[in-house]
């Protein structure tokens, strides 16, 4: 491919021209993790990850391309936009569980992809659910700093286990997808729990 503005040979995938510095489309192709420049992994060093994103949005800032014209000040913007994806994605654990699980095949948000729960777990979601309901209204700050502790406890589980296969290139998918589900389950009653503090 060839520059826009001067002509030089691009490789492919790279997102600017290193002879004159103009912007190029972002990558379709490329991987959130390529495009933060961090490794392909579910552990994630997130101060590593911030630090990534922040400097390569210095680099993309649109401020930087106003001079260029209008092109390069779209490019720049769509760079910033394709990197906040990429961002809020990676940085958040369910979130990157389930990107993981997409780019090994498993499209959770795909409907015909929905993988079955276990029974155990499904009850077990119901009773916790229960057990919130009987909280509400009266003064039960005990009971529900308890349930707090045990739902934070096998999220923290779920989460370990979860970050153990997800590396692991010879795991099987759908053990690992009924664990990120799992997952959201916990996140979910620990977010409703949060709601009736407030
Ligand atoms: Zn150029």
């Amino acid at each position: 491919m060839l520059c826009s503005q001067c002509e030089s040979e691009i490789q492919d995938g790279m997102a600017q021209c290193e002879v004159c510095g103009a912007l190029q489309p972002p990558d379709p192709k490329a991987t959130y993790f390529e495009r933060l420049g961090v490794p392909r992994t579910f552990n994630l060093d997130l101060d590593k990850l911030a630090k990534a994103h922040r400097a390569l949005q210095r680099r993309f800032h649109p401020d930087r391309f106003v001079s260029r014209g209008e092109r390069q000040r779209r490019l720049s913007l769509e760079h910033a936009t394709a990197l906040n994806d990429a961002y809020g994605t990676l940085r958040d654990p369910l979130r990157r569980a389930y990107y993981i699980l997409k780019l090994r095949g498993l499209d959770l948000a795909d409907e015909t992809n929905q993988v079955r729960l276990n029974p155990m777990f499904l009850m077990e979601i119901m009773e916790l659910r229960e057990a919130l309901d009987e909280l509400k209204g009266s003064d039960t700050h005990v009971e529900r700093g308890r349930i707090e502790r045990d739902v934070a406890h096998r999220y923290e589980e779920t989460l370990s286990s979860l970050s153990h296969g997800l590396d692991d290139e010879n795991a099987t998918l759908e053990p690992l997808a009924q664990r990120a589900m799992q997952l959201k389950y916990f996140k979910r009653i620990l977010e409703d729990i949060h709601a009736l503090e407030n």
